[in-house]
């Protein structure tokens, strides 16, 4: 059974609204999760708290700084078993979400998990390099969001492509990314981005993790010949 005090209280430290129907959905997500757990490799199995804190209180995290304006299109670049994008269509549901992932396994579970959720969204199963070429995604999200996928510099070439002009995307990461901060803002430059900065991004209860988030404007327009072909980005990242 999920911990909800250990969720509410932990959304509440972080200043991010909910009310009982997302905790409900939390919960049942779970519940979806443990269901597929059991007949494939969705997800790491945590035990139940610490599946609170490294999945949905850190998804939260731009909602308790207000990254996410009402009613914004948000893509989940690599949204694996749901995150951050299922967090944060649980606790926001007006947010236009959008589920990408290359593997189709985890397309599948996060439409059943929609549907058995009674949450609507759409889902890509695609390469974001591929996905991003596509006219209907192509510079038409307000945000994207990804998490877990890629070294900084790369995010920005499978992440700001989807972005429309005067978009963000934002990027979870980890101590380490002051490290990662030249070849990021380099990328960013490429492709019509310009790094805002990195905000701490604490988790409640886990003052040793040190998360943040990247965020990226989208400043100008991404050049036609971005992003490359699937694959290159990873290879050869553009800083
Ligand atoms: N974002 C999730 C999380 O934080 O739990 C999943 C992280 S998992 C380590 C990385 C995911 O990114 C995988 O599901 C993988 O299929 C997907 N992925 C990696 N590169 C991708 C690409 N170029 N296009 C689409 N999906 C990609």
């Amino acid at each position: 059974m999920m911990n909800r005090e250990r969720l509410t209280s932990g959304l509440e430290m972080m200043g991010v609204a909910f009310d009982q129907t997302a905790i409900e959905r939390f919960e049942a997500f779970h519940a979806i999760l443990d269901e597929y757990n059991q007949k494939m490799d969705l997800t790491a199995v945590l035990d139940e708290d610490e599946r609170i804190d490294r999945h949905d209180l850190d998804s939260a995290a731009p909602l308790a700084k207000g990254l996410l304006l009402p009613d914004s299109k948000v893509i989940d670049v690599g949204t694996g078993a749901g995150f951050p994008g299922m967090p944060l269509l649980i606790l926001r549901p007006d947010l236009k979400m959008t589920f990408l992932d290359a593997l189709n396994k985890r397309i599948l579970f996060l439409e059943d998990a929609l549907r058995r959720l009674g949450l609507k969204a759409e889902t890509l199963h695609a390469r974001a390099e591929d996905a991003a070429r596509m006219p209907a995604h192509r510079e038409m999200y307000d945000a994207a969001v990804s998490r877990a996928v890629a070294s900084a510099a790369v995010l920005q070439e499978l992440t700001l492509p989807f972005v429309r002009q005067g978009g963000t995307a934002i990027a979870w990461k980890g101590p380490g990314v002051q490290d990662e901060m030249v070849a990021a803002k380099r990328a960013a430059f490429v492709l019509g981005g310009t790094v805002r900065g990195v905000e701490s991004a604490p988790v409640p209860r886990r003052d040793d993790w040190a998360h943040c988030l990247l965020i990226t404007d989208k400043t100008g327009k991404t050049p036609k010949a971005y992003p490359r072909k699937a694959g290159t980005p990873n290879k050869k990242p553009l800083a």
